[in-house]
């Protein structure tokens, strides 16, 4: 690891500075240094660091963690899993992973604390500068955008925590993977689209002996203690390491689930599943923490004239499922496409090949989840479909395979048919019609 003085000293134009480590600033770190350009990854935290999170890998983790050479030590670091044990309305099912041609059938689950900084040092082992300690500060050199896109910058400004030394750190493209607050993406003129659905979630540890099990736990009813459902989900993720990651969702999107407080469901939600899990305050690793889940591309725009969003930043959480940490890998990975063939081509108008890439990758499945999250942001729907749905297990597994992306192109099962299906309707129907199927008349994303 390199500290500001090396690189300040000498001054370089890299080719593409990274602002955050995260899964998707390392991800872009990676593929574009491995490609043989010149890279700074900037990072304000010292790995290991803290990142609350559910901790679980989903298959398409797995697999991008799998073509970085990482599998190996997050299966060392890590706690494999086979699928996915849903609870709600008194039933319970375990689904596996499905058989996929691309994806794994396995999970892991590992904590930030020992995955992030993994990423952040294949990045630098590949070749990437990675300044860790380092918070940029603003852009360097900003200018605005000829065409409504982000503005263009010719670097950041840095400041080294320990020292409070500032410098420049200058680069031919600047990639902003800061995370889901994103001040650098707000700089580069990025907002959210706030009529589509924004996630919050908390997350706390606690010892379990039941740390090892090879399911991670949904509910999908949690109730206060007078045994009414309220909104949001809980999860269980056993972390393999003598404890348990134990959390609470909710959607922010619908009038209905306003005002309900993350605190007051994971206190629910604990108490719900106290006996079964043993959680307690004796075996509580401490205070919960939370944060928000930029979803479904809600933020944009996405590039510049030499700038690019990505990750939580760009808004890429699946709404389906809360997942982000596939798509900070994916999306860092394709803007080093882009970023790589703007390079080579010495052609900054490339980077638009990112947000076409984008588009074709998640464009529709996002729209489709947007919608999803619509309907389902109302309890009484949610009710209904989940206590029909848990008790047909055919349509829960193939759910299981659309919500977490991992549907085959080769096969044409119920899922992808009813994907299709679904993706034509949101194509024809306007999209405040998913509001007038429910009645009740609000608009949709
Ligand atoms: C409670 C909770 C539970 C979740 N559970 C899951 C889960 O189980 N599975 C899943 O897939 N996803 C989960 N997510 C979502 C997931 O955490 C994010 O989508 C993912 O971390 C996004 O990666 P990222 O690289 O875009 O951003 P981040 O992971 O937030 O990384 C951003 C990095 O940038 C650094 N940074 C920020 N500002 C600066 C700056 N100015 N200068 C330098 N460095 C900076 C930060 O320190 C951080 O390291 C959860 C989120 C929450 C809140």
């Amino acid at each position: 690891m390199k500290s500001l003085g090396d690189i300040t000293s000498a001054s370089p134009t890299f080719d593409a500075v990274i602002v955050g480590a995260g899964p998707s600033g390392s991800s872009c770190a990676y593929w574009l240094a491995r490609a043989g350009w010149s890279v700074c990854l900037i990072e304000k935290k010292d790995f290991p660091r803290v990142k609350t999170c559910g901790d679980g890998l989903t298959p398409r983790s797995v697999h991008q963690l799998a073509q970085m050479g990482l599998e190996p030590v997050v299966a060392a670091n890590g706690h494999r899993y086979n699928g996915l044990r849903a609870f709600g309305f008194g039933a319970s099912l375990e689904m596996n992973w499905p058989e996929h041609p691309v994806f794994p059938n396995y999970g892991y689950t590992i904590t930030r604390f020992n995955l992030d900084g993994l990423v952040a040092q294949r990045a630098a082992e590949n070749g990437a500068v990675l300044l860790n300690g380092v918070e940029a500060t603003g852009l360097l050199e900003p200018s605005e955008s000829p065409n409504g896109g982000l503005r263009g910058a010719a670097g950041v400004v840095v400041k080294e925590k320990a020292t409070g030394t500032t410098a420049a750190v200058r680069g031919r493209y600047v990639i902003v993977g800061d995370g889901q607050n994103s001040r650098l993406g707000r700089e580069l003129g990025t907002g959210r689209n706030r009529s589509w659905p924004m996630g919050m979630a908390l997350r706390g540890y606690y010892t379990s002996e039941r740390h090892d099990e090879p399911w991670i736990d949904s509910h999908l009813d949690i109730r206060d203690p007078k045994g009414a459902v309220v909104p949001g989900y809980g999860w269980i993720f056993p972390l393999g390491d003598g404890r348990v990651n134990v959390g609470v969702g909710l959607l922010s999107t619908g009038g209905a689930w306003k005002g309900v407080n993350t605190t007051k469901l994971q206190e629910y939600f604990v108490a719900q599943t106290a006996d079964a899990w043993g959680l307690n305050d004796e075996t509580s690793c401490g205070a919960p923490t939370g944060g928000r889940l930029p979803m479904g591309m809600a933020i944009g725009p996405r590039v510049g004239a030499n700038t690019m969003t990505i990750g939580d930043a760009a808004g890429m959480v699946n709404p389906f499922n809360g997942e982000g940490i596939a798509y900070g890998y994916e999306t860092g990975r394709l803007a080093a496409g882009a970023v790589g063939e703007a390079l080579l081509a010495n052609d900054p108008s490339l980077l638009a090949l990112y947000d076409e890439r984008l588009e074709q990758a998640y464009g529709d499945y996002f729209k489709l989840a947007r919608a999803f999250v619509r309907v389902i942001s109302e309890p009484r729907i949610l009710t209904v479909c989940l206590s029909a749905g848990l008790r047909i297990e055919p349509l829960m597994r193939e759910l299981l395979a659309m919500m977490a992306n991992l549907m085959r192109n080769d096969q044409k099962g119920p899922a992808e048919v009813g994907y299709r299906a679904l993706v034509r309707l949101a194509e024809v129907v306007p999209e405040q019609a998913y509001a007038m199927l429910l009645g009740d008349g609000k608009s949709s994303g």
